[in-house]
């Protein structure tokens, strides 16, 4: 990007279509998909994703209220579940913009029911039921259900879904994710006892639709394969192709000679052993760049590999390009994504670090545009430079 002479990174929107298309191929045709936006979009922004995905999902989810705001604020017309808990004193902007909320206390179900028949409505709301995760829900067994009963027959109130989420789907061993399964569906039939029957069942993530479609019933939460990454090395990558959407990308800012017995970065953590030639790069962990990639992580330049000298700081890192000829300012720099013959992707990267790829996708800042690219060409921006507050105007 000509505008973006620092660092920018490219979101390939046509890897995000090939990745809900191979979801699509390995679901039951039963099974529709929920588009998991949450975090921006994991990072990659919310907005963009949710029209792109928007022809191959049911509705979608956010992670709070303000996360399915910002999606109702551009135009994004599908449902939209809050997997979190929402509070009460939100329930008024939820129910104008047809927001669901996960509910599984009398304490947060009966101030949603009492709005929503002074307001002459019906509230849908999808009830969560923790089968494992220890996290959120109602407890998975006939007391679980009683209150189920009571939520469900408050007025004002529709239950529009039941789900649970998996706490270890992503292992090669899927006892753990068996088990969950069986209690939720084991659920189902308490409720269905009951006289509760909940039009919308889902329970798998990416590593599910991965692993286990046949767990799909009627949706599956797909997060992290929207992006093309697989939700850990266990799950079988055969199964399913994915394309990572994300890249970073830089530029050189500067490129020095450095003698032997030179000290480079914060700490003096790396001194060179000979001359040098060492480019500076202009990112760094203000960015959302992991500092524990200081000497381990590298970058790409002119199709090779340039590793990090001493620590990153909060905004540049240096590299070494002895080997590499004819680097100098202005020079590409990849951090993620593919220069030519090599790749860096981000499970590389969270290896490297010792960190989590989801975590790193999550944590690119604000400080970095997003240039979305459709057919190769460029569909869009989002930068936070016109960044604005309020209250601190004198
Ligand atoms: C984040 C989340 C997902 C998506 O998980 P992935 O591993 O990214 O597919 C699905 N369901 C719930 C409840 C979540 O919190």
């Amino acid at each position: 990007m000509e505008h973006y002479t620092r660092v920018y990174a490219p979101i390939d929107l046509d890897a995000v279509v090939y990745n809900m298309e191979s979801m699509k191929a390995n679901l039951l045709p039963e099974t529709g998909i929920i588009g998991v936006v949450k975090a921006d979009g994991y990072g990659h922004g919310c907005v963009p994703v949710a029209k792109t995905i928007e022809p191959y999902v049911e509705g979608y989810a956010a992670a709070t209220l303000e996360e399915a705001l910002t999606l109702r604020r551009h135009g994004v017309k599908k449902w939209i579940l809050i997997l979190g808990v929402t509070a009460p004193a939100h329930y008024e902007a939820m129910l104008d913009a047809e927001i669901y909320p996960t509910i599984f206390t009398m304490e947060q179900a009966r101030p949603l029911s009492e709005l929503a028949v002074s307001r002459g409505v019906s509230a849908k709301i999808h009830l969560a039921v923790d089968t494992g995760m220890s996290r959120i829900g109602l407890d998975a067994d006939e007391a679980g259900a009683d209150l189920a009963v009571r939520i469900a027959a408050l007025p004002g109130i529709t239950v529009e879904g039941l789900f649970t989420h998996f706490a270890r789907a992503d292992e090669t061993d899927k006892a753990a994710t068996e088990k969950q399964f069986e209690l939720y569906l084991n659920f189902v039939k308490l409720l269905k006892e009951r006289g509760l029957e909940v039009p919308v069942k889902h329970c798998g993530n990416s590593a599910a639709i991965v692993d286990l479609p046949q767990m799909g019933l009627d949706m599956m939460r797909a997060g992290i394969a929207i992006y093309g990454l697989y939700p850990s090395d266990e799950v079988n990558k055969t199964a399913m192709d994915l394309k990572p959407a994300m890249g970073l990308k830089s530029f050189v800012t500067y490129v020095k000679e450095i003698k032997a017995g030179q000290p480079v970065s914060y700490g003096g953590t790396f001194t060179a052993s000979r001359p040098m030639t060492i480019a500076t790069v202009p990112v760094g962990y203000g960015d959302g760049y992991p500092r524990n990639l200081s000497g381990r992580g590298y970058v790409l330049i002119s199709d090779q590999k340039a590793p990090i000298l001493g620590r990153v700081c909060m905004d540049q890192f240096m590299v070494d390009v002895t080997g590499i000829p004819g680097v100098k300012a202005g020079c590409g720099v990849t951090l993620i994504g593919r220069d030519k013959e090599l790749e860096i992707t981000v499970e590389e990267l969270a290896g490297l670090c010792g960190g989590f790829h989801y975590e790193i996708i999550c944590d690119i800042g604000k400080r970095i545009p997003r240039v979305y690219y459709r057919n190769g060409q460029v569909a869009g921006t989002k930068d936070y430079f016109d960044d604005v507050y309020e209250g601190f105007t004198d």
